[in-house]
């Protein structure tokens, strides 16, 4: 099962994986605020799954609950303590399903990105993984030009690519930058 953070990510990840294995995908999708958001970015993975005939499971969009677990960590930056939950509360709800749905092994898009810590992002997602009776995949996806591959390949898509991370305190880093 591949974890998928938003469909741009996931085009470099879905090409490889599914060249050596049956690839189910799963895109949490709670973190993104607001809806509007991630309806636009849930109808994108779609429109890629479309493309490369894939399938994908889309859990109930539940804000409220990642907010409530995020919320201790507002005030932390972006690479923090509040990515860290993040990367672990998305993980954890895609090992649970790819345990409960039959399949062998685990992993996640969110390693092509240049901004994010990809050591955490495969210690939390190993330590998941074995937590669920799984393989963890821990790919380095921006690695060998991953990144810039997956932007070539999402617009080639013609894939909705987002300007910031996804949650509110997100929106707000970004703000701050401009
Ligand atoms: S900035 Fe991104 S990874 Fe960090 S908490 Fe927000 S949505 Fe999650």
């Amino acid at each position: 099962m591949l974890h998928i953070c938003c469909a741009p990510d996931a085009t470099v990840p879905w090409a490889s994986l599914s060249r050596d294995m049956s690839v189910a995908g799963y895109f949490y999708g709670s973190n993104i605020h607001p809806q509007e958001e991630y309806a636009k970015r849930r109808e994108a993975v779609a429109k890629l799954m479309g493309s490369v005939g894939g399938r994908c499971i889309y859990p109930d969009y539940l804000p409220d609950s990642w907010l409530r677990s995020a919320l201790p960590y507002a005030g932390e930056p972006e690479g923090g303590k509040r990515c860290a939950l993040c990367f672990r509360l998305q993980l954890e709800h895609a090992a649970r399903e790819a345990a409960g749905s039959g399949c062998s092994h685990l992993c996640t898009t969110l390693t092509i990105s240049p901004h994010k810590n990809v050591t955490l992002i495969n210690g939390i997602g190993n330590e998941i993984a074995e937590n669920y009776g799984l393989a963890w995949v821990g790919r380095v996806w921006r690695s060998n030009n991953g990144f810039p591959d997956s932007v070539k390949a999402a617009r080639a898509l013609g894939l909705y690519r987002q300007n910031y991370c996804g949650c509110v305190y997100s929106i707000k880093i970004k703000e701050a930058e401009i």
